[in-house]
């Protein structure tokens, strides 16, 4: 059995169609592959559709968090969703928190450059998103493009949108914590993503990793490609430990990233085990 249960399509930042990606799944002779594009469900219909004969899809998704660095501040941290149901009231509830947040800290620094002269005008960038639409820095890089401001989106977030930067304000991502109560109370299963890829940044304590076991977290991905060999030993021991599942996935981005499907890999019993976890959800795992 070749299993990957982390993989993005077009719906956030992957280059392959959600049914491209099916078709891209059975290639690499993968008998299952997981939809998990970041905070969001939109790619699960259009997948189903096209699964081809004999690929089991498990529906999720990857929510973007923010979790104690044990030392009074956060880090942003990744939690993929297994088999939840899209309409639980904490997961609508919750995405409309994160729309509006989204959507007030863009105005916020868009007045910012206004007030400092900028030809950007907050309600008009905030007035042509299509209200479903995740406001983010992108959107305020292309006004900068539109207005002459700069040359490049490339451009704005090196001058004024990067974090760092002197128009950046952060976001207000779900807490690591809620996000996993909120997987849990919608039937599906939480594990936490690539939690020790250190070159994306600082990483998750095992503390706050432990704590968050107890809150239900049923897994982590150790098998990751932005993992070495010493920080899955590490993970791996830490897993076993809490008792947590372990996890091999590709975090596949098509043409966005050099892994390919397949690359690495979950166990059988690990997937049981996830499909035992999500029992009575009304989202299972299904078979085209
Ligand atoms: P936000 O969610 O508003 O914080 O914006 C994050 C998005 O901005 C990312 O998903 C990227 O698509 C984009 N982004 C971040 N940094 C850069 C950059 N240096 N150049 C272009 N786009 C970027
Ligand atoms: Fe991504
Ligand atoms: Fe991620
Ligand atoms: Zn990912």
């Amino acid at each position: 059995m070749r299993i990957d249960l982390h993989a993005h399509s077009t719906v956030s930042d992957g280059t392959d169609t959600p049914a491209e990606l099916m078709a891209a799944a059975a290639a690499a002779g993968l008998d299952v592959v997981a939809l998990t594009d970041h905070d969001t469900t939109a790619g699960w219909a259009e997948a189903l559709d096209a699964l081809p004969t004999g690929l089991r899809l498990i529906r999720g998704a990857e929510f973007s968090c923010l979790a104690p660095d044990g030392r009074g501040g956060r880090v942003s941290v990744h939690l993929l969703g297994y088999l939840f149901d899209p309409a639980s009231e904490m997961i609508i509830s919750e995405a409309a928190r994160l729309r509006d947040e989204r959507r007030a800290r863009l105005r916020a620094m868009a007045d910012r450059m206004a007030a400092d002269g900028f030809p950007v005008d907050p309600d008009a960038v905030l007035g042509g998103l299509p209200p479903e639409t995740p406001a983010g820095r992108p959107h305020l890089a292309r006004a900068l493009v539109s207005a002459g401001v700069v040359g490049s989106v490339e451009e704005a977030f090196h001058r004024f949108l990067g974090s760092g930067g002197p128009y950046y304000l952060g976001r207000a991502d779900t807490d690591v914590a809620t996000a996993v109560r909120m997987v849990r109370a919608a039937g599906g299963v939480p594990v936490l993503a690539h939690p020790a890829a250190r070159r994306r940044g600082p990483v998750i304590a095992p503390a706050v990793i432990a704590e968050l076991a107890a809150h239900g977290l049923a897994g982590v991905e150790v098998d990751h490609p932005d993992h070495t060999g010493d920080e899955r030993a590490a993970l791996g021991d830490l897993a076993a430990a809490l008792g947590l599942l372990i996890t091999g996935s590709s975090d596949y981005h098509g043409a966005n990233k050099t892994v390919s499907l397949g690359q690495e890999m979950t166990d059988p019993q690990v997937l049981e085990r996830i499909e035992e976890l999500a029992a009575g959800s009304p989202v299972t795992a299904v078979t085209g």
